[in-house]
């Protein structure tokens, strides 16, 4: 028995699936968990001593790979003057400076501590700003583990949200509204069947947690449209794919602005970072400005933001990184590709 299987075993017994989130039991893989000692550039290795090429890069956050020197330092540099104070700190001025003066859409933008929290969030600040109650989401779409949005996703279009989770009450739900992802025949339906009542319509603007689906090329820019003539506020999830995708995310690769964009993974650098931003009347609404109530303890913790800051200012002043991205994720394609059309086996590499 290796050092995993033995570690897992312990784990199991204390901590539920022996995981502290569902995608790393490795129910599809049919072993026991990889428990990782540490990286280096592109590889990862395990308790065991194995080493593998890590194509997971933390989910998106070590886009630069593992251990980049700059990104390293900045937070040693910045741990040894204190891990969290519970106070204002300048570097997170210096965040939001750099983010707000690169990303077209946001003007205002708000920290927090990771993807889900960024999400729940941004509704509750579209919900505050419109007056509204209900949201769009999509089948299929992942906006992180918030009661409102784990919603069970029907056939067609469901007018109210079925909890799809044990613990999440039928009220938390009832005002998310499924749509279908890449066709907006199904969002046209819900603001005829809602009007004046849709508060959001949150999107994926890449789909990328059902396997990757590509947006239709009119799909996002109509959703622009529709939320516009409606006054609803349209949210880019952008938590897997901002600073990736492109530095400016979906928003920029796609040419499309939301009101309000979720970030969290990449912006961390590897820390627990989630940012939610947009248009300043919106972000005005959330407090100490404005009534809608959001805090956290840890929000923009100068350490995380050492982090984040250093990794996306390499990302900024390096475009060549996504050039080079884009060339190595060709290549890995490229050669799936060649190998199912070798065998002519009816699978499809999905990719962008
Ligand atoms: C990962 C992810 C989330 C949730 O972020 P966490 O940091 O895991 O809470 C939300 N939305 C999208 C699109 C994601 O990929």
């Amino acid at each position: 028995m290796g050092r995993s299987e033995e570690l897992f075993e312990r784990a199991v017994k204390v901590i539920p699936g022996g995981v502290n989130s569902p995608v790393r039991a490795y129910g599809s893989v049919g072993m026991t968990p990889r428990f990782i000692e540490g990286a280096s550039g592109p590889y990862i290795f395990d308790v065991d001593g194995k080493k593998y090429i890590d194509y997971i890069g933390s989910w998106g956050p070590m886009i630069l790979g593992h251990n980049n020197r700059q990104v390293l330092d900045a937070v040693i540099r910045r741990a040894e003057n204190g891990l969290s104070f519970g106070a204002a700190t300048e570097i997170e001025v210096e965040m939001a400076e750099f983010i707000t003066s690169r990303i077209p859409s946001v003007e205002m933008i708000r920290m927090v501590n990771s993807g889900t929290e960024a999400v729940m969030s941004a509704i509750r600040a579209a919900r505050g700003y419109t007056g509204r109650d209900r949201i769009v989401k999509f089948a299929g779409c992942y906006h992180g583990h918030s009661d409102a949005l784990l919603v069970k996703a029907g056939s067609g279009v469901m007018t109210a949200g079925v909890p799809g989770s044990l613990g999440v009450p039928q009220g938390c739900t009832k005002d998310t509204l499924t749509a279908v992802y890449n066709n907006l025949e199904s969002v046209e339906a819900l603001f005829e069947k809602f009007p004046g009542e849709i508060a959001a319509v949150i999107v994926e603007p890449v789909a990328a947690n059902m396997g990757v689906v590509l947006p239709d090329p009119e799909f996002l820019s109509r959703l622009r449209q529709l939320c516009t003539r409606e006054g609803t506020v349209l949210i880019f999830d952008e938590v897997i794919t901002g600073f990736r995708l492109a530095f400016g995310g979906a928003q920029e690769y796609f040419g499309i602005q939301a009101d309000l964009v979720t970030y969290g993974k990449i912006i961390g650098g590897g820390m627990p970072v989630g940012a939610y931003g947009g248009k300043r009347e919106i972000m005005e609404m959330v407090s100490p400005v404005g009534g809608v109530y959001q805090a956290g303890t840890l929000s923009g913790n100068p350490v995380a933001m050492a982090a984040g800051i250093t990794q996306l200012q390499i990302l900024w002043e390096h475009p060549e990184i996504y050039t080079g991205m884009q060339e190595q994720g060709q290549r890995l394609y490229g050669g799936m590709e060649r190998l199912v059309e070798k065998y002519e086996k009816p699978w499809r590499v999905n990719h962008v």
